[in-house]
């Protein structure tokens, strides 16, 4: 049995490599899990299930009889599913996430006592959690030192999968409904890897900060899915000199391992000292959520990012940055109400590199922002959007204003002539505030 999760790729797939040289027929098992499922959202529930349909036929071309797929609790269909098929041993790509850890442990406990093997045969990482240790045998906490020791390290080439025989004798079962327009899956990956390489990858150094190019990879979902592996992904770009883009990616296996090490960095200060920030919970901070979300803060850069998101499903880094200082800063509302809506949003959505992305901006993780530092949404606008055309694309109220005008709307007799609203916070006075606040509250827990 191959149990695929967060590797829904056929290539440079440790599980599939594992079964394959076990030389039995193999079972490509997907468990819609009836405790994950419901949770996800739509737009990624739509986005999993466009990339299974994408396995599927992988499966398929490869001789296969197509994904065989079952819902319900995975420790309950797999020991069904085993008996099924007489599977003796259920390969799998190990899970480092509080609840993909717990849901293992479990399914190891339940499948072990039955006699049936429970195999890690490869991780979602380049170096998977708990392998990049300081001198003295500890994690890291800082990710330059982890990115010196990470690039130190032997990077693993991408895994060869051949030989495959696949059982015939179960019923496939119904793949979830996607949307036909909705584009996912391996294929689809490597034609964006493909393509990054060649046409961004050069110039993503000097250009990753600025949202209103398209930069960047876009490759966070498929990454997120498994639709690729890192090692492919570095393979490609070690080709093509992409250092500045290889530091990146070192960030996504920083992020798992600061999580496997402190799961509780999920939803709680990986710093204490903050759990005595007095956030905004009174009347009005529910309205000033809301106006985050909605893009209707009055702060351009801001409110282009929050619409990108809610439009689109992804947002550009330097604005994800700028958004969540805003919010934990500028309205002093907790991190966690961010990473939430951001979860529900993003189709790249991962719960290591969402919260800890969240702590780095509020000042309150491992490796954070210093508290002091609070984005000034107007200067990183003028300094990252130059041009205004970020802010013009989705905020079209200001669709009027030229060149850097946008940025500004407070500074033009016409500025809100099309109805955007006014600025719903001081910065100037906010930041004060807020820095105010953050120095009390070390100051009182030092
Ligand atoms: C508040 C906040 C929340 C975030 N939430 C998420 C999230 O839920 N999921 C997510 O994958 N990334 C998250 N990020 C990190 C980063 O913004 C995205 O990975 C990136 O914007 C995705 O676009 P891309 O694929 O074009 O990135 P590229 O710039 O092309 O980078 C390639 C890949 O490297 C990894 N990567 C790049 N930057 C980071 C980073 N700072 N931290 C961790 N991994 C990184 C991602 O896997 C990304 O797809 C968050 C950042 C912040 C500040």
């Amino acid at each position: 049995m191959v149990w695929f999760r967060r590797d829904l790729r056929v290539h440079d797939q440790g599980s599939l490599a594992a079964a394959g040289g076990a030389g039995e027929p193999i079972v490509p098992l997907f468990i819609l899990d009836s405790a994950l499922w419901p949770t996800v959202g739509r737009r990624r529930q739509d986005r999993l299930a466009a990339s299974l349909r994408s396995l599927d036929s992988s499966i398929r071309q490869l001789g296969g009889p197509g994904l065989v797929v079952r819902t319900g609790e995975p420790h309950k269909v797999l020991l069904q599913i085993c008996e099924e098929a007489s599977a003796d041993t259920v390969w799998h790509s190990a899970e480092f996430t509080p609840y993909g850890k717990a849901r293992d442990e479990r399914v190891g406990e339940e499948l072990t006592a039955a006699g049936i093997a429970f195999e890690p045969a490869d991780s979602p990482f380049l170096h998977p959690p708990g392998e990049v240790l300081t001198g003295s045998g500890t994690g890291y906490s800082v990710f330059t030192p982890y990115y010196k020791s990470w690039l130190g390290r032997q990077t693993p080439e991408p895994i060869e999968v051949r030989d495959l025989r696949f059982d015939h004798s179960l019923d496939c079962g119904s793949l979830p409904e996607a949307n036909e327009q909705t584009r996912a899956g391996e294929d689809e990956a490597l034609g964006m890897l493909q393509s990054f390489v060649h046409e961004g990858l050069t110039a993503y150094g000097s250009k990753r900060n600025r949202p209103d190019q398209d930069s960047t990879s876009h490759l966070g979902a498929a990454l997120h899915f498994g639709e690729l592996h890192p090692r492919t992904v570095v393979a490609a770009a070690r080709e093509a000199e992409g250092e500045a883009f290889i530091r990146q990616l070192c960030w996504r296996d920083f992020y798992g391992d600061v999580l496997f090490r402190l799961p509780q960095a999920r939803n709680q200060n990986v710093d204490q000292r903050f759990d005595a920030i007095p956030w905004e919970t009174g009347p009005g901070a529910d309205g000033a959520y809301e106006r985050w979300t909605a893009g209707m803060t009055g702060y351009p850069f801001v409110d282009a990012g929050m619409r990108q998101l809610v439009q689109t499903g992804w947002m550009h880094n330097r604005v994800r940055m700028v958004v969540a200082s805003f919010l934990t800063k500028d309205l002093l509302l907790h991190w966690r109400k961010g990473a939430d809506f951001f979860s529900q949003q993003l189709l790249d959505a991962d719960v290591a590199n969402n919260s800890l992305g969240w702590q780095w901006t509020a000042g309150t993780g491992t490796d954070a922002a210093p508290y002091f530092r609070v984005f000034n949404p107007v200067l990183q606008g003028l300094k990252f959007d130059p041009n205004g055309d970020y802010v013009r694309q989705y905020v079209p109220e200001l669709g009027h204003l030229e060149g850097t005008a946008v940025h500004e709307p407070w500074k033009h007799p016409d500025g809100y002539r099309d109805g955007y609203p006014e600025r719903m916070v001081d910065h100037a006075q906010a930041r004060e505030d807020a820095l105010r606040i953050y120095e009390s509250v070390k100051a009182a827990t030092q």
